[in-house]
Parts: C-alpha cells; structure tokens; sequence
C-alpha cells in the first residue's frame, strides 16, 4: 500500500501544481475513511519515519494510564548547512483528541502529517512550510479514552465515558492553572494523570511557538484565557496581554473554514466563528492556559465538529474544511519577531527574558540555543533582553509588518555585569562541567563573581528579577503589599516546586530592612540568595535545604526609609521610621497594650501582618543592626503600658526584669545557634556606643534589655505561632560598601544553619480515623499553652528540644490525645509523630466542661419567645435564691424578659458588681445569641448547685442580668424555616441599628433606659460573622480584660469566616455602637463573635457553645480579679464623698454611699492608685493585683490637709539668725486666675509648707538659705517644682509665681470671675488685710478644735460644686479636692527674679529628649514609694 503512494506521490511530484487538483486526486489516504487505533497511528508514524527519513522523526512522550503509548511525530525538513541549520526554525504542535470522544481533529492531525510527508517533494507551499518550520503532531493525548469512546455518537455516553481518561478524568482540567489556589494545586499536582504529566513534560521541555488543540461538540476557535479571578461561570472576557495576536490567530483559523467562519453552528452563535475561553465558559486547569501561562507556546482550542465522534465517512469533507485553515495558521508561526541573544564571546545565553514594551506581563524566554521567537501583530515595538548576570539591553525599535509571513531578526549581545571580567564569564556559567569546587575557590563560596554593594529600591527590584527569571523553577518572586510611598515589599520564595505550600514542608521567613537605615541583613539575604541558588544542584547542604524547606525572604520591609538613609551611618535614625515617620518595630499589635505607636496601622505592617497570616510560617528572623546579639520575646513586660512609673527605658541590661515565653528554653537555644555560628556574636562584647551591654553567650531576653512595646517578634509568636528571633547583626546600622564582605563571611552560616533548624522538632500529619486530614487542630507540648494549629492537609509543626515531650492535639468535635514523643539528640533532630484522633463524644466534653449538662451539647435547637420565657420561669421557680426572672412585671419587662442571677436575691447589692449579657444586639443573631445565653444560665445554676468554688465565687460577687432578646424573633425564625442554610438572615433595622439611629423607638428606648439605671459594670453579647473581640479601644485596662477573655482562644485556631457586605456593615456597626455605650453610658460593651453564620443549622449550637464556652466564662472571671478597700478619716469615720481612681485612667470610681467602700475589677499587675476625698490630702498607693484574687487594701486613712487655708505658720526664723529667709508669691493657672488652697512646700523639710489664699497669694518663711525645692501642689492641677538659690538672709524672695496647668477633666473659673477678682485686688487690698488680722483673731479663739468637722457637714454633691465653687465662702467649706494632684511636673514661670535660677524639671515623653544626672525624686513627701528613675545615656533601639 505504501508502495503505491509512494509513486502516487513521484507521480505528483512531476505533475501540475494547482493545489486543489492535487489534493483531490492525491490524498490517498482519504480512501476508505476510518478512524485509526493507537497501535495503527504508531504503525504510521514508524512508516512515515522510515519512508521520509529526511523528514519525519517518531517518538513516545509517554504512556497512559492503560499503558498505551502517547505517540508523536516531528516533521521538518533538512538543511543545506549542516551544523545549526536549524537554528531559529520555530516549532509547532497540533495536538487532539485529548478528550477520547472527540475524535475528528485526531484524524486531521493524522491526516496533516500524512499529507505534508507525502507532499513534500514537489509542493512549493509544503517544502516552504517544512524548510522553515518544525512541526509535532500528537494524534491522540487520550487513547484511553478513544478507546472507550462509540463512533457515531455525537454526544458524550453516560458518565462521559470515553471523555475523561482510563480514570474517568478530565485531562483538560488536569493541568497546572495560573490562578489556582495553593493547596488545591498541591493536591492536583500528587495525583495528576500520567497522560497530564505528559504532556506537560512535553510542552515544558520543548520551545514551541505555536499550538493547536482540537476538540469537538462545537464549531468555533477559543483562545486563552479560560478563567478569571472573578471564576463566573461564562460571559466575562478573561484576555491575555497577547489578545491581538491570539484574535489574529483564531481568524486565521475561523476566517479560512468555510462553516467555522459564519459563527452560527450547533446552535451557538461565535462572531466571526472565534471566541475568548472565559467568555465561552469558565474552565480551570486546561491545557490552552497552561502553554501560555507556564511556556512560551501560545496554544489555540478548536472545535471542530457540532458532533463529537461522528461516523468515519464525514472524514473527507471534514478534511477539506479544516486543511486551508491549518495551513494558514502553521504559517503564523513566522510573525513577529525572532532571534538569539549571546554573550560577548558569542556564547548562547539560555532563560535570557525578552521584554516587549507594553507586553511586558509576557516575556518569552530564551532556549538552551539562545533562541526566541515572539509571535507579534504588525506594529512598532520596543523590545529588550535581559538575563541574570548580565546587564539588560538596550531596547531596540523594531517595526513588524508580518510581510511574507517572515519574522523580523533582532538579536541582542548582553555583556556580564563585572565589566571588568575577562568575557569568559559566561563560559564559567554555562560549561557546568568544570568543577564546581574550583569555582567555590575562586568566587569565595559563590560560583560566579559577586559585587558586594549596596542596593537601592530600583537596584534591589531588578537584581530579584533577573536572578528569579535565572531559575525560574526554584524562585518565585512576589509583592505582599506596598509601602506609603507605593514600593514593592518584595518576597522572593526559593523552594524546589515554589509556588505553593506543600504537605509536610516547613515554611520558614527572614525578613531583613524593617528599619531603614539597618541594611546589613537586606544585602546579606541578597548575597544569600544568589549563594543558595548557585550552589543548588553542587552543594548537598544546599540542595537538601532547598528540596525540603519553603523559604521565603523579605529582602526591604522599610524601602521608603532606606531610600532617605545614608551610607556610613553607623548609630543615626535617619531612614530608621517609614515615610509616615512611625518605627514600623513599634506598630504591631501588642499582647499587652495600645499606644500612641501602635494605635493606627501602618502599610508596612498590615501587609507584613497578612503575609505573615497567610502561610503556616514556622520559623523567621527578623534581621536588625546597631548591636551584635539575638534577642528573643518577649520584648515588653505586660506592665509597659499601665504603670507609668515603670516605662522609664534602662539601657542597661541588668535592669529590667526578663520576660521569657513558655518555649524560654527552645528560644534561647535558637538564639544560641545563631550567636555561635557567626565568630564574634556569641561572645557578647559591647558595642563601642554602649560599654556597659555585655550580653552573655551573645543572646538576650527582649524585655531584659529594652522595651520594645509594638514590636514584630512577639506579634509573631503571639498572633501568627511562628517562632521568631530579632538579630542584630553588627555594631553598625549602614556600613560602608566595603565591609560587606566582611559582614557576609561572619553571617553566612549562622543563616543557613538558623534555617535549618526549622526540622528540628516534631512533625507530622492529623487524621481523623477514616483518613480525612484535620486542619485547625490544636498542637500542644508539654502543657504550655502556646499552640500550633494543624494546617489544611492536617500537617503541623512544633519545634522542640532534643528529649521527652508529651504533644497534645485537640481537634474539634474530637476526642484530645496525648501522646510522648522522643526527640532525638543528633541528626536529624526531628520526629514525625502522625496522629489519628477519635470521634468525642458530647457527653465526655459535658462533663470535663459544662457540669455534664447535656442539654447544652445534644439536640439543641432555636427555642421560642414562649420556649424560652418558660425556661426562664422554670429556672426562677427552682432556683429562687439565686435566680430572678422579670416579666411583665414592669415597663422594661413587658419589651425584654431577663433573669437575674446572684448569690442570695433580695441582699444588698452594694458590694456587687452589675453585669449584663445580651444575647445579641442584632435581631438576626439574636436566636444564637439566646441560646447561648440559655446555655450559660444552665452553667452557673448547674455549677451553683454543685457548689462550684468559681460559680459561687461569681455569684457572690456579682449580680447579672440575663437578657435573651426576643423582638423580632419570630420575623428571624420564619425566615430560617423557610431555608434552615440561610446562614445570615437580612433584616432591615436591626437594634443596633436602632440605637444608633436618633428617632424614637420604644423597645430601644427602654433598653436604654434600663443601662442608664441600672448602672452595669461590664456588658457581654453576642456576635457573628468572624471570632473577634470588640471592646472600646483606648483604655489599657478594658484591653487588659478582652486580652484576658481572649487568652484561651488558641483552644481553638480563629475562625476563617468569608467576607461580605453584611458582615462588615455590622462590624462598623458594632464599633460604634461600643464607642456610643462606652461614652454616653459609661459602660464597657464586649461583643464576641461566635460564630460565622448569624443563624447556622441548630445541629451547629453545640459547636458554637463549645468553642465559645472558655471565652465567656473568662468575661464572667474578670470580676475574681481586682482591688477592693475601705476609706475613712484618721478618726475611723467612713469618707463618704471619696473616689478612687487609677492614675493615669479617667475613670473615676465612687465609693459606696454607706460603708464608703470601693471596689474594681483590675486586670493582674501594677497600678497606681489615686484615693481622694474633699478636704483630705490624696492618697496614691501601689497595688499589685494578683489573678483570680481580689486584692483587699484594707482601710484606707487619709489625713486632713492640717493647715488652714490662707494661713501663714511663722517658723521660728530668729533661731537661725540671719541664716534663713522668706518666699512669698502667688499661683496661678494658665488663664493667670489665683489657684487657692494650693500647697506650697519646701522639698525635704515637711514643717515648711503653706497654703495661698482666695487671691492665690502665700508666704514660707523660715526657709534656710542654698539651694531648696520648692514645690506646689493644687486640687485639679499639675503639681510644679522650682529650684531656688537663696544667698542673702533676712531679705525676703518674693514675687516667686507659679504657673500651674489645669488638669484635664477639671473645669476652669470663667474668665469674668478672674477680672472679678483682680479688682478685689488692687481696690479692696486693704480690707483683705483687716479681714486678716480678724481671721487671725478669730483663729486664735478657737483653739485647738480640729478642722476636719468641716469634712463632716453635709456636702453637696461634686457636680453643684463644681458650678458653684467661686460661690463657696473663703473659709473654703465647700472645697472640693476632687481632682488629683498628678505627678507629672512641668512649671512655666510666670515671672522670675533675677535672683532666682531655674531649672525646668520636665518628664517629656519624648524617648530622645535630654536627661539629666540620675536623681532620685521622691514623687510624694507624705513618704510614698513611688520613685522614678531618670536614666542618662543613650537610648538603645532595635
Ligand atoms: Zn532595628
């Protein structure tokens, strides 16, 4: 048979050349149609190899999964020149069939490799097409399949057999996609077809140009994309940066098919017969995307056929409709441009990347030849080449026309980067042959020379691009966000399949740069890079870390602020903020607190934040400079932010109080393998700027050096369970260009072997007992309670030391499991430890946490209003002591039904804390809400009747009100029963909305007024739509107590909740409705997300109470915790009009009205304590507040003020003779209005103290002569001191005034009243003395009495005092001390003598501002404990 073509074909080829003719009488091989098996293609290929020898090459790419062999078979025609001559011939593919039952395109590609074999001696079109192209033909990607698959069947058989592959696959959903999620890819890529892996070896390792794929079931050419972000199901173009050439291409195809072209087959309608994939349907994972996105092959889908396997005999008109149109498009394969790119020496440059402006998304890349093809539309162009280790080219202007169907030349010759090298640079390269040991010698570790120099933003941009374009199958290089100034924060990820986070591999960070002006660790990690990938392949060290860890560097988290530091800089701060001038190191969310530094998020950090979120990062350093050591968490102590005593920094390292983490011991050896593997750090020499910081072993514990409030480390460990240490990496910030050698020789190995460490621990996979992976178990060692969570294929870390651990894992709704586990004491110092967990059982968990309620756990549901008001009264009639239910009863209770709980109903409640839980303040989260509340009510009734210590304990000491909302329940429930998967029902007007909204609203009104009588302490509801807190912002104290509600949330991993419209709506809503209660009522609104849905499937209140059980009996804990104490007089009587408050807080705290008792409800630490009472000199006592304890002050005595107001004590000034003197002047505020009773005493000498009068004026006498402190203190001011020198005795000082600043919350005299008295003054002087000496006179007979009866008259309260103060009579009755005297000082002075010298005492909180010699100021003459310490020296950051 093959005979006879063959001289069909010499017949031909000495016959007449009109195509058509030739085709109608020559193709054979559409006699007698039929579709061809596997093994007879193979047959063919063999034969056409061996009858066109020239020509045609067959091999396999590989086998299916029935093990039938994928065949294909290459066409090209020989060259005159021998060597070479085939360079720059682009490659085409025509590949079909790759669903078995659309099959009429595997005959066409048959059939064209028949025919261009056949018709190359003597057809001009075919010689021209096969002397310049080379073409692969690839009949069948699915023989499987075709063999399955019914000839005559148009559609798919049942269960698309025959589709998909021997597994019933789809292969055209099998392949790698562009937008694929990373877990989703990772778990395609384990099981992906072999007839998949196939071809995308074959489509990777060959440079083609040009690909068609043939399909069925429709007449039309698509083209890429078939996806978009936005995956609608169809409709929504997804084009590609090349969407002119690809039109181009599929009207080449369309416009030369005589059907194809009308547009209006099968039904469908195609404008001119082509279409956008997306825009046709949505497909994910197909193969026309994947030559695009992953090569340089630019790949068509063409339908060919309305039927999908039709009967042979249609074979021949197919045929003659498609066979123009694959000629044409073969042919574009010579558009654009083309050419090689070489080095100096005239070496192919292999991966170089060509850039065409304006398309600059898709570079093509160079082959192993140096060539490239870039298939264009006619048009002017930019276009430039650029490889790593050379420098990019110039771009070249070319114009295409597409003339001839020929490619445009444009080769480019790129010169290495040393310029000074000898040109053999790229030999070295490319040759791996030669050693690579020798080349280590030569480069000093490195393979290829290296600059060791500093790198702007635009310097550090291209040298990631050029090295990630150099191995493009180690790297990824990827931005995860910008700075203020709109840089890049550029992550490069080097891992052997980077991409995606692979089961079983750790993912660890550095992250270099934080502080602009510290730039060591952003070079070193460039060096480290170029080190690592150089070696891959060389080095076994290299290789292993790698293969089989994810790295991920973050070369600049600071560029705006590199870009403004100077090199040389060794100890400055200038560049160290970012360009909003915030120390990104002090921006993080703290564990213990809220600062001015930390309050607004900078981009820096939120990006940083969400990367750090978004990958299960085990391990990470975040690299610094200006000292040599590594420091570990914490980095603060949780009083940095309540006790202002404590904030002052200590430079010295021995002064503060270390605060290790649970892992202590596993941190400092982390720290300890750094600081031994670089030469110098470990043996904790000071740096010349700081002599006195000697770190042991060259590591140290953060918060015993310095605070560092805000900053990244603990945020890391805290918030992300990623381990990570801050190291500085040398005594200079930004050292000359110079050094970096040096610095690099000193640190390469202590990074890689800091890496390393990320497989030192335990490891391993959670499953459950069936196998199902378990993401978002807990993972704990050894009983500390910092956790990991397992990640989505139930993979987990926990580093450990070598020895015995016990790992504990929790899962939800499974049994926890403990097990021991060895971690051995040499290599590999690792363990995989894979546990199965069992199913729990409800009961189980009931009785471990919920007093065995299981009504609480099994069966639950959505009660109604009735259901629940039945409740309500059944537990109020079995429990009455303690339980009370309010219904209708009362107005309030007619619009809420509560219960009320507290130890023994009906005793005084004066002592008692007031708490109110809300089931939710959204009418559509109320049902869960109610529920959950229905559960906690249960609890403590349970847990009371068992005598629970906790239970009785919260009971005792406080009272709470229940409130289970029941408005618009059953608007809510009618919708859920409707759909029980509604998830987030929608109301229009939900209370919170209410509250917010001005008009009247009788239910919201009432509820308001019921807060505003009621008076609550702390308030609980309920939430939904994440597992957040939200509390108001700003107080440290009520973010002390969400911090202590939150603590056990690693009980549980944090709920990943979708994000939409409704649910952020809400959550601004929450927030402001915290900020309204907070302000208008004075109360603290805690709102708890406990869910995701607002109404889940009622099966899922089980889950919700259990995740959410540890939180709320944290609330209900905060009142264990706290202070409580007594105030009277020094006579034993109750002081019923003092108040309590913490300094530095502005909430003030009464006492209580019979007993004149106080009590708060104090987060654990230190406070200051501020007690207060009319007429009584304040007390400010230290308490230290222990967990879970109430700590009881006791009483508390304050002493009246023992001097009259205005009263003038003469000291015996003629004992000393002429060695004493007189100070005498006034006090005013800043409005320059008389302070009166403010307190003016000499510092150190207590008997010398006087008080001013109604006119502000007082007088000391008796003061000794040198250098005394004088000090005032007034009610509602800033306390101020005044140095003095007093040289001549007998000579009166006077005039000496001082300008007190009025305490915030403290209203001031009105202006008028000042004039008032200003006039008294200057006009009425003269009575004031008279009334003076009557005053004296009138003192004097009254003997000995003492004064503080004044304190026991009635009083009238503080608010009428307030307006009435100027009112009150001169011998002060009504003087109300009720604001504090705070410690903080600063005086202005008004006017000075000459004589006098000053010194301004300020406790500016500026960190850089001048200090002064130590001193020690013993903040409180009444002998309180209270002492600062003003530190000299430099202040040390990192
Ligand atoms: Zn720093």
């Amino acid at each position: 048979m093959w005979g006879i073509c063959l001289v069909l074909i010499l017949a031909c080829a000495t016959g007449e050349y009109s195509e058509v003719q030739v085709v109608q009488e020559m193709d054979n091989f559409l006699e007698n149609p039929h579709y061809l098996k596997n093994h007879e293609i193979g047959e063919l290929f063999t034969q056409l190899a061996k009858d066109y020898p020239d020509l045609a090459q067959t091999y396999t790419i590989g086998k299916s999964l029935e093990d039938r062999p994928i065949y294909a078979l290459a066409l090209s025609a020989p060259t005159g020149e021998s060597k070479n001559g085939d360079l720059l011939r682009p490659m085409v593919k025509l590949v079909a069939n790759i669903r078995g039952d659309e099959t009429v395109g595997r005959q066409m590609v048959l059939y064209m490799a028949e025919y261009l074999a056949t018709h190359y001696d003597g057809d001009t079109e075919v010689q021209d097409l096969l002397n310049r192209t080379e073409i692969h033909f690839l009949p069948t990607c699915n023989p499987d399949g075709f063999a399955k698959a019914q000839e005559g069947n148009c559609e798919s058989l049942p269960n698309y057999v025959g589709r998909g592959n021997a597994a019933n696959i789809d292969l055209n959903r099998d392949f790698p996609d562009r937008l694929e999620q990373s877990h989703v890819h990772q778990l395609r890529a384990q099981s992906r077809q072999p007839e998949t892996a196939a071809l995308v070896n074959w489509i990777i390792s060959k440079p083609f140009v040009l690909s068609a794929n043939f399909h069925g079931g429709a007449v039309v050419t698509s083209y890429p994309y078939d996806n978009s972000l936005a995956h609608n199901e169809c409709c929504e173009e997804s084009l590609t940066p090349d969407d002119r050439v690809f039109k181009q291409l599929a009207h080449t195809y369309s416009d030369n098919h005589p059907i194809m072209s009308r547009g209006n087959n099968c039904n469908d309608s195609f404008a001119g017969g082509i279409t956008n994939g997306a825009n046709w349907y949505e497909l994910s994972g197909g193969m026309q995307d994947f030559n695009y996105a992953f090569s340089n092959c630019f790949e068509l889908t063409i339908e060919l056929s309305c039927c999908k396997y039709p009967v042979a005999s249609t074979l021949p008109q197919e045929w003659q409709r498609n066979k123009r149109s694959l000629l044409q498009l073969l042919r574009q394969a010579h558009i654009g441009i083309k050419g090689l790119v070489k080095d100096a020496s005239d070496f192919p440059i292999a991966d170089a990347n060509i850039y065409v402006t304006g398309l600059e998304e898709k570079p093509v890349r160079t082959s192993k030849r140096g060539e490239y093809w870039r298939l264009l539309t006619p048009g002017i162009y930019s276009v430039h080449a650029a490889a790593f280790g050379y420098q990019a080219s110039a771009p070249q202007k070319v114009e295409v026309t597409n003339d001839n169907q020929e490619a445009v030349r444009l080769d480019f010759k790129l010169t290495p980067v040393e310029t000074n090298f000898d040109g053999n640079f790229r030999k070295v390269k490319v040759e791996r042959s030669e050693p690579p040991e020798k080349r280590k010698e030569q480069f000093d570790g490195f393979l290829t020379p290296t600059k060791f120099e500093h790198h702007n933003f635009t310097a550090m941009e291209s040298y990631l691009r050029e090295i990630s374009a150099s191995y493009p199958s180690l790297t990824r290089l990827y931005s995860i966000g910008k700075s203020v100034q709109g840089r890049d924060l550029w992550v490069l990820e080097i891992f052997a399949t980077p991409g995606t986070h692979v089961p079983g591999v750790p993912e660890f960070k550095y992250v270099a740069n934080m502080h602009g002006n510290e730039v060591v660790g952003k070079e070193l990690l460039l060096l480290l890079t170029k080190y690592m990938l150089e070696r891959y392949g060389n080095d076994d060290r290299i290789t292993k870390l790698i293969n089989g860890t994810r790295m991920h560097f973050l070369y600049s988290m600071n560029p705006d602020g590199y870009e403004i530091s100077v090199e040389g800089d060794r100890t400055g701060g200038v560049g160290r903020a970012n360009a909003h001038g915030i120390d990104l190191n002090r921006n993080f969310p703290d564990q213990y607190g809220t600062d001015r530094y930390n309050k607004v998020t900078e981009p820096e950090v939120a990006a940083l934040m969400n990367w750090t979120l978004s990958l299960p990062f085990v391990l990470s350093a975040n690299l610094h400079g200006g000292s040599l050591v590594a420091n570990y968490p914490y980095d603060d102590n949780e009083n940095d932010f309540n006790e202002p005593h404590m904030r002052q920094r200590n430079s010295s390292i021995n002064g503060r109080k270390a605060n290790p983490t649970e892992d202590n011991a596993l941190f400092r050896h982390l720290a300890g393998i750094y600081a031994r593997a670089h030469p110098t750090m470990h043996l904790g020499q000071p740096c010349e700027l700081f002599r006195n910081e000697f770190f042991a072993d060259g590591i140290t514990n953060g918060a015993q050096w310095y605070s560092v409030t805000g900053g990244m480390q603990d945020w890391n460990y805290v918030r992300a369970r990623c381990l990570e240490l801050t190291i500085e990496m040398g005594c200079d910030k930004y050292p000359m260009a110079a050094e970096l050698p040096r610095y690099w020789q000193d640190h390469r190995e202590a990074l890689l072997q800091f890496i390393e460490q990320v497989h030192h621990g335990i490891h391993g996979f959670v499953h459950s007992t069936i196998g199902t992976p378990i993401a978002g178990a807990v993972v704990r060692l050894d009983g500390a309670n910092h956790s990991s969570y397992s990640q989505t294929f139930g993979d987990y870390w926990k580093l450990a030391l070598p020895g015995r651990h016990n790992l504990t894992v929790l899962g939800d709704n499974y049994a926890p499991l403990r097990v021991e586990v060895e971690v051995p004491d040499s290599e590999p110092f690792a363990m995989r430890m894979d546990v199965t967990l069992m199913p729990d059982d409800p009961q189980h968990w009931a009785s471990a946490n919920d007093f065995r309620i299981i009504e609480n756990v099994v069966n639950t549901r959505y009660h109604t209003n009735p259901e629940i008001r039945a409740r309500l009264a059944e537990l109020e009639n079995q429990n009455g002591q303690i339980a009370s239910f309010g219904y209708a009863d009362n107005e309030f209770s007619t619009y809420f039904n509560y219960l009320k709980m507290t130890s023994d109903i009906g005793e005084p409640e004066e002592h008692k804390y007031k708490l109110l839980v809300v089931s939710s303040l959204y009418d559509t989260a109320a049902p869960l809400g109610r529920e959950i509340v229905l559960n906690l009510v249960r609890h403590l009734v349970e847990g009371f009747k068992l005598q629970d210590a906790s239970v009785v304990d919260l009971l005792k000491h406080s009272v709470i009100y229940f409130l289970p909302q029941t408005n618009k329940f059953p608007d809510v429930f009618a919708m859920y029963n409707v759909n029980s998967s509604i998830c987030d029902p929608v109301l229009g007007d939900e209370l919170a909305e209410r509250i917010l909204n001005p008009e009247t609203d009788l239910a919201k009104d009432m509820f308001l007024q019921f807060l505003r009588s009621e008076h609550f302490d702390l308030m609980l509801t309920f939430g939904a739509g994440s597992s957040e807190l939200s509390y108001p912002r700003g107080d440290s104290v009520l973010e002390k107590f969400a911090h202590g509600m939150q603590r056990t949330e690693f009980n549980y991993s944090p709920l990943q909740c979708p994000a939409s419209a409704t649910r952020q709506a809400h959550r601004e809503t929450t927030e402001r409705l915290t900020n309204l209660m907070y302000r208008m009522y004075d109360l603290p609104v805690f709102t708890l997300g406990i869910s995701c849905c607002r109404m889940p499937h009622h099966k899922q209140i089980a889950s919700v109470w259990r995740k959410n059980i540890d939180k709320i009996k944290n609330f209900l804990a905060l009142v264990r915790t706290g202070v409580s104490g007594l105030v009277q007089n020094d006579k034993g009587q109750p002081l019923r009009e003092s108040f309590v408050r913490l300094l530095e807080h502005q909430r003030i705290i009464n006492v209580t009205k019979n007993a004149a008792r106080f009590q708060l409800m104090l987060p654990h630490g230190l406070y200051g304590l501020e007690v207060t009472a009319p007429n009584y000199e304040s007390q400010v006592i230290r308490a230290n507040i222990e967990e879970g304890k109430i700590t009881d002050l006791g009483t508390i005595r304050l002493h009246p003020f023992t001097l009259i107001r205005g009263e003038v004590v003469e000291l015996a000034s003629k004992a000393n003779g002429g060695s004493t003197t007189s100070i005498a002047g006034m006090v005013l505020d800043e409005s320059n209005h008389p302070v009166r009773n403010a307190k003016v005493s000499v510092v150190g000498q207590t008997q010398l103290r006087n008080f001013t009068n109604s006119l502000g004026q007082y007088h000391i006498s008796a003061v000794p002569l040198g250098t005394v402190v004088l000090k005032v203190e007034a009610p509602r001011h800033v306390e101020a001191t005044r140095q003095m020198h007093l040289i001549q005795g007998g000579l009166a000082t006077e005039n000496v005034v001082f300008h007190l600043k009025i305490n915030e919350h403290v209203f001031g005299l009105p202006r008028l009243l000042f004039i008032l008295f200003a006039s008294i003054l200057i006009i009425v002087g003269v009575v004031v003395c008279v009334l003076c000496a009557q005053f004296w006179f009138y003192r004097r007979h009254r003997g000995n009495k003492p004064y503080y009866n004044f304190s026991l008259l009635t009083q009238k309260g503080k608010e009428q005092f307030d307006l009435e103060d100027d009112e009150a009579g001169d011998d002060g009755e009504t003087e109300l001390f009720r604001s504090p005297i705070k410690r903080g000082m600063t005086i202005q002075p008004y006017f000075d003598e000459e004589q006098l010298e000053r010194i301004l005492h300020t406790d500016d909180e500026d960190d850089d501002g001048p200090h002064m010699e130590p001193e020690l100021d013993v903040a409180d003459d009444s002998g309180d404990e209270i002492v600062m310490l003003h530190n000299p020296g430099n202040k040390r950051r990192h």
